[in-house]
């Protein structure tokens, strides 16, 4: 374990985990800096939250000599690697990201489930910690989910001997690790997105597959067989590979398929041999949520979970909000709140075979991938597409390109956008936000996007059904 008294720590990011770390690093007797981009009047909430803290804050830029000086950095997910950060670290000073100091606070009794990928990893991860839940051990479910960094994992009381912590690991959190482990590590997918951060696709799957490389002999990496680039990834790893295949008729030896009927999910794993677990059990639905729940499920029964565990589990399991979220309806119009849908990929998958004819509303700060399957998967369902934010003229160019036969608007604003789908739309028809754009141009996060949409939905008479 780190010894944290009497360091000079800077922490690089002064929002939700920031504030936890600096609060963390405070505890443990260490002088703390925090340091931010932006300047002190657009944080007056987040300093608020460390009144009383003895945090010594450098806001509104990056002075390379806060940096020279601290003993530790420790960087916010979210935060890119700056200049000054590359500097300290060329100088010797360790830069980590914060699940890697969380990590190193771990019990060494406690087993880590970590989760990542491009897309399904909140799902994938919220459901894993409810099967963890229901098998009665002490259960932390945090990480990039929600509200509950994984420097919260240490003083909880799963971080014991036996307890279970699960998080949720974005590619930006594995650069600055380099011992941070799960016993299972699941990467769900790899596919276009951050572009605009990584540069190109290697880097990002790199960064994607850390998630396997401090893993040990008998650790467990699950990764998706029908992914070229996890799979690339996944070659030449230390750790027992199993793999999952939602395909029909896919072969795995170790790992998961979807059984012919496509009733069950079929686990076979080594020592256990194989089980069919009821896809009635799940209240999701959709191929990407079985292929979330063949993770969930493998991590878990990988570890020796007990199948009743993890059945009961699967049946408590809810979805989450702001993912294909049936929010109003207005005269058999049905409004669906899908703002997580951030890149293409997951667009797809939501809108992929949809049961009724969409009108999408999607746009926002555009992530550098292209468009096309977003655009391949709309054929045959989609009656028109809004466009919001600074990405329209982007997919409006893709559209043109794909010689879509439907009509292609911009809005000015959500409301706007809601308004234009709902002229569009008939009776049995969908209005979809799912933006395929990250919410940075117009909203504060995914979240707020989500709720503006509703209050939009609202607006247009329809009946609120959240
Ligand atoms: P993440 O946390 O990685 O953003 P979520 O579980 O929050 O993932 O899902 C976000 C969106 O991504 C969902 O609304 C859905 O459209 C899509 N999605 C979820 N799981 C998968 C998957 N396994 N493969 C592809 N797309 C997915």
């Amino acid at each position: 374990m780190m010894d944290l008294d009497g360091k000079t720590v800077v922490v690089v990011g002064l929002a939700q985990t920031g504030i936890a770390v600096a609060k963390f690093c405070v505890k443990r007797g260490a002088r703390v800096t925090i340091t931010d981009g932006k300047p002190a009047d657009q944080l007056a909430d987040q300093i608020k939250q460390l009144h009383g803290v003895p945090v010594r804050f450098a806001l509104g830029g990056h002075d390379l000599t806060t940096y020279l000086a601290a003993e530790l950095i420790v960087m916010s997910p979210g935060v890119p690697s700056l200049r000054e950060t590359r500097a300290a670290a060329a100088g010797g000073i360790p830069v980590m990201a914060e699940i890697e100091l969380a990590y190193r606070f771990l019990d060494p009794g406690a087993t880590v489930l970590a989760v990542t990928g491009t897309n399904g990893k909140s799902t994938t991860t919220a459901l894993t910690g409810k099967l963890c839940e229901a098998s009665g051990r002490p259960t932390f479910c945090g990480g990039n989910l929600g509200n509950m960094p994984m420097i919260d994992a240490v003083d909880h009381p799963a971080n014991v001997p036996g307890g279970l912590i699960v998080v949720e690991v974005a590619a930006f959190m594995l650069e600055n690790c380099t011992t941070f482990r799960g016993k299972t590590g699941v990467l769900t997918n790899i596919t276009e997105d951050h572009l605009d951060r990584f540069g190109t696709m290697e880097r990002y799957a790199e960064m994607k597959g850390r998630i396997w490389d401090f893993q040990r002999l008998d650790d467990l990496a699950i990764a998706n067989a029908a992914d070229p680039w996890a799979m690339k990834e996944a070659e030449g790893i230390r750790s027992q590979l199993y793999t999952f295949d939602s395909r029909p008729g896919a072969k795995v030896e170790q790992g998961a398929v979807m059984s012919d009927d496509r009733r069950h999910l079929v686990l076979r794993m080594p020592r256990i041999g194989e089980e069919l677990y009821p896809v009635d059990d799940l209240v999701i639905v959709g191929n990407h949520n079985m292929e979330n729940a063949m993770c969930a499920y493998l991590a878990t029964r990988g570890i020796g979970l007990p199948v009743d565990a993890i059945r009961a589990g699967a049946r408590a399991y809810r979805p989450l909000p702001h993912r294909m979220e049936l929010v109003g309806d207005r005269d058999n119009v049905y409004y669906y709140d899908d703002s997580k849908g951030t890149n293409v990929a997951s667009v797809a998958a939501s809108v992929r075979g949809f049961p009724r004819p969409l009108v999408l509303i999607a746009g926002g700060v555009d992530k550098g991938g292209s468009y096309e399957p977003m655009l391949e998967a709309l054929d045959g369902v989609c009656k028109g597409i809004i466009l919001i934010g600074k990405a329209a003229p982007l997919i409006r160019e893709a559209a043109t390109a794909h010689k879509a036969s439907y009509p292609v608007i911009d809005a000015t604003d959500m409301h706007d956008a809601v308004k234009r789908a709902t002229e569009l739309s008939t009776a049995g028809d969908a209005v979809v936000l799912s933006p395929a754009c990250a919410s940075y141009d117009m909203f504060q996060n995914f979240g707020h996007r989500g709720h503006v949409f509703r209050e939009a939905v609202s607006a247009v008479g329809a009946k609120r059904l959240d």
